[in-house]
């Protein structure tokens, strides 16, 4: 780990169910978070905030965000009441310039694709969270340069985080396989581990691969890892797969740390991860 650099990291979430259970995936989100020097600030580019503009949240207390429907209350219950820091949404759009990056004050918050991981990797919510919402009407590029333009924040003790899924397939997801991946799906993210391990800035043109459509049928989830490889991309430091594996034949659940040389073996690793039986899986919004 290079000194007064902060690792960053891009996260597979998966289902929202994630945040209340203990699996291989959230022992390894504990570990990056005891792992990384204690942030300032955690600065996070979640598939659940897909919008038509450039912006970060910048309200003193962002609210937790329950943007799901068809799972039990116990998570709608589940609250993670990190303060926010307006300061730092100023510091993204000087380094994004001239890019345009708006100042959201009263509309999102935290929502689950931050706090599902959040929760594992740093339980106690006491460093801010700020989320820079993904401009829907951009195309693969305006991500990946825009993620590497962020990386001077990393100088600034900012944790930054990418949360989705590099495969995520709603309609193609089979409850009977909780723990498999299919050969698409593979495929895909086995490309993807391909350029992110060797060639970050590959990341954006894997929208040129045979199963591209399958894998990313809509760009939300994949868009975040995009950051990340632009983080990469900008630096010196080594991309690393995090974990790997699979969810339902058509979710990867891969993740990965840039900056981070050596994690500690996650304790207590147990089954992979599993979605509650009663939660719609064709409904689920994850
Ligand atoms: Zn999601």
């Amino acid at each position: 780990m290079q000194p007064g650099l902060m690792p960053a990291a891009f996260v597979g979430h998966g289902s929202p169910m994630n945040a209340l259970e203990t699996n291989r995936y959230t022992n390894a989100w504990r570990a990056l978070g005891s792992a990384v020097p204690r942030p300032r600030a955690i600065l996070v580019i979640s598939a659940h905030w897909y919008i038509n503009a450039t912006a970060v949240t910048a309200m003193p207390r962002p609210r937790t965000i329950h943007d799901f429907y068809g799972f039990p209350q116990e998570l709608f219950d589940v609250s993670y009441p990190a303060p926010g820091l307006p300061e730092l949404a100023e510091e993204v759009s000087d380094v994004a310039r001239p890019t345009w990056v708006g100042a959201d004050v009263d509309q999102w918050g935290i929502d689950h694709g931050t706090w599902s991981v959040l929760v594992h990797a740093f339980p106690d919510a006491s460093i801010p969270v700020v989320q820079l919402a993904i401009n829907a009407n951009e195309g693969l590029d305006y991500h990946f340069e825009l993620g590497a333009k962020l990386a001077p924040l990393r100088e600034r003790g900012v944790l930054i985080v990418g949360s989705g899924n590099v495969v995520h397939n709603l309609g193609g997801m089979n409850p009977v396989l909780p723990d498999e991946g299919f050969d698409w799906a593979q495929r895909f993210d086995e490309a993807a581990k391909a350029r992110m391990t060797t060639e970050p800035a590959g990341v954006a043109e894997l929208d040129g691969h045979r199963d591209f459509r399958s894998a990313v049928p809509t760009p939300d989830h994949f868009i975040p890892l995009l950051y990340i490889a632009g983080l990469a991309a900008a630096g010196t430091a080594g991309t690393d797969v995090l974990i790997d594996g699979y969810a339902y034949g058509s979710l990867s659940m891969t993740s990965y740390t840039v900056g981070l040389d050596a994690l500690p073996e996650p304790d207590g690793a147990d089954s992979a991860g599993s979605l509650a039986t009663d939660a719609p899986l064709d409904e689920a919004n994850i």
